[in-house]
């Protein structure tokens, strides 16, 4: 069942996207070469308590960590722990907030120092995906406009969607209706509608798009050990334009 939100509850989603874009504008200070994945997750707990949120995914289904972060061939739902970032590698950050029971989900992926062209290239089509997806999130319009802006984009490019894993509504759950596929695939295609909040996150892998999880049961990588990146927004359906929840920016409504 798809939850609609209404104005003041867009706008107290919105309060927990800012204090995920504001989080991520710390990370992104201290992520480099030598940092732990464990000091980056600690950065992030910290950060949202002392605003008055809490970190949504932090025992979710016994995740036992604030973030999700996630090197190189790892898609998603990576642990944070001593592992160290090194120079070269790209690191997906994937975290959520719940504000007094309002909740935003963003992810980034971030070079670590200087990375090759080849990873430059995964991230930024990978961003570009996210906001052609976006760009489809109008009334009217089906989910799979959705999915078929990401998923051709990312072929286009001559990279691969993940299928296993997708978007979804979110806002008063972390995981609500309807999932939001990255590739024009079977499932569900209701109509968008005004007051609907979606996160949606393409998941983009340099060589094939099948995964498989990692002995502790959490950490998704690409089944080819090819490098991935994922990029996410909270963004919420209004009458005649889309807002982003969870950026700074201040243009962050696209009309129709
Ligand atoms: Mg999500």
């Amino acid at each position: 069942m798809i939850r609609l939100k209404n104005i003041e509850e867009i706008q107290r989603i919105g309060d927990a996207g800012k204090i995920l874009a504001e989080t991520y504008t710390e990370l992104e200070k201290i992520v480099c070469a030598g940092i732990s994945t464990r000091e980056i997750d600690q950065a992030a707990h910290d950060f949202v308590m002392r605003r008055g949120a809490r970190p949504a995914f932090l025992n979710y289904r016994d995740f036992p960590a604030s973030i999700c972060t996630s090197i190189n061939e790892e898609v998603i739902h990576g642990i944070p722990g001593s592992r160290k970032l090194q120079n070269g590698d790209i690191i997906g950050l994937d975290f959520g907030v719940d504000l007094k029971g309002y909740i935003a989900d963003a992810a980034v992926t971030l070079p670590v120092g200087k990375v090759n062209p080849e990873a430059q290239k995964l991230l930024k089509v990978t961003e570009e995906c996210l906001n052609l997806g976006i760009a489809q999130a109008r009334c009217g319009n089906r989910i799979k406009h959705i999915s078929e802006a990401i998923y051709n984009h990312a072929k286009s490019n001559n990279f691969d969607v993940v299928r296993k894993y997708c978007g979804h509504g979110v806002g008063f759950e972390v995981h609500e209706d309807p999932q939001i596929m990255n590739y024009p695939g079977p499932g569900g295609n209701p109509r968008i509608k005004k007051g609907m909040v979606l996160a949606i996150e393409p998941m983009v892998n340099q060589g094939t798009h099948d995964v498989e999880i990692l002995e502790d049961e959490w950490t998704v990588v690409t089944a080819d050990s090819s490098l991935s990146a994922h990029f996410e927004h909270t963004i919420a359906v209004l009458e005649d334009h889309i807002r982003i929840l969870t950026t700074l920016d201040e243009d962050n409504e696209i009309g129709y």
